[in-house]
């Protein structure tokens, strides 16, 4: 029997990672909805709707329709990849800048009800492994099986620097660990579905745990 899977959390410990190897171990589909609020965000962008201080959500609400997002997948690498209105946008909606701004997007009601509404569409065949914020709680209350991540700002923060290092990203780490707290703040106070534990979630600290460890606790 298929079940459906929720992985939510604070930012950056490690979901989408676990979310993956799940899938990939169970012959699931895997969907990370934060790369879907960061396409919205990159579209926003671009448009002039958002920048530093400057946010024109009426503007973004209204042009809502225009925006499409689908996920590819990598032939090479096997992985699911974001596009926004056809184009892949995978490595582009990673950046700093887009970490920034991606939670003030994701506290627009309009948005969230439209992502909201593809992610169920996209869980109506069971089988699936969806990582985000509110998977547990709103997209999929009644999911068999939900995890809650949580690791320390710090430890959060130092992964993060690591993985934009890696893509030659010009960062600082205390950069890295305001954007982290920041998003967690905004996460977790925003009026429209507040990161929250769901009451059945199973919680997971992995500020001290390896990957492999992790993994095999949520797979039994
Ligand atoms: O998971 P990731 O860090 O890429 O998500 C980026 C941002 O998108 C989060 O900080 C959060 O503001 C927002 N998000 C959300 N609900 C989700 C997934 C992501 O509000 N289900």
């Amino acid at each position: 029997m298929k079940i459906t899977i929720a992985i939510d959390g604070y930012s950056s410990t490690g979901k989408s990672t676990v979310a993956k190897q799940l899938a990939d171990w169970l012959e699931y589909i895997y969907v990370d909805t934060g790369a879907m609020y960061r396409a919205v965000t990159l579209f926003a962008m671009r448009k002039g709707l958002i920048s530093d201080g400057f946010f024109d959500k009426e503007q973004l609400i209204k042009k809502l329709d225009a925006i499409t997002i689908t996920f590819v997948k990598n032939p090479s690498t096997g992985k699911a990849e974001v596009c926004l209105n056809g184009e892949n946008v995978e490595s582009l909606i990673r950046t700093l800048e887009v970490s920034s701004f991606v939670s003030p997007v994701a506290t627009v009601s309009e948005v969230r009800a439209k992502l909201v509404e593809q992610q169920q569409r996209m869980g109506e065949e069971k089988g699936i492994v969806m990582d985000g914020r509110d998977i547990g709680t709103v997209v999929f209350p009644n999911a068999e099986l939900k995890i809650f991540m949580t690791a320390s700002a710090e430890e959060r923060a130092k992964r993060r620097y690591n993985e934009l290092l890696e893509r030659g990203d010009s960062i600082t780490y205390a950069s890295v660990l305001s954007n982290v707290i920041e998003r967690d703040t905004i996460d977790t106070t925003r009026k429209d579905s507040p990161l929250v534990k769901a009451a059945d979630a199973i919680e997971i600290d992995n500020t001290e745990t390896n990957i492999e460890d992790q993994f095999h606790t949520i797979l039994q």
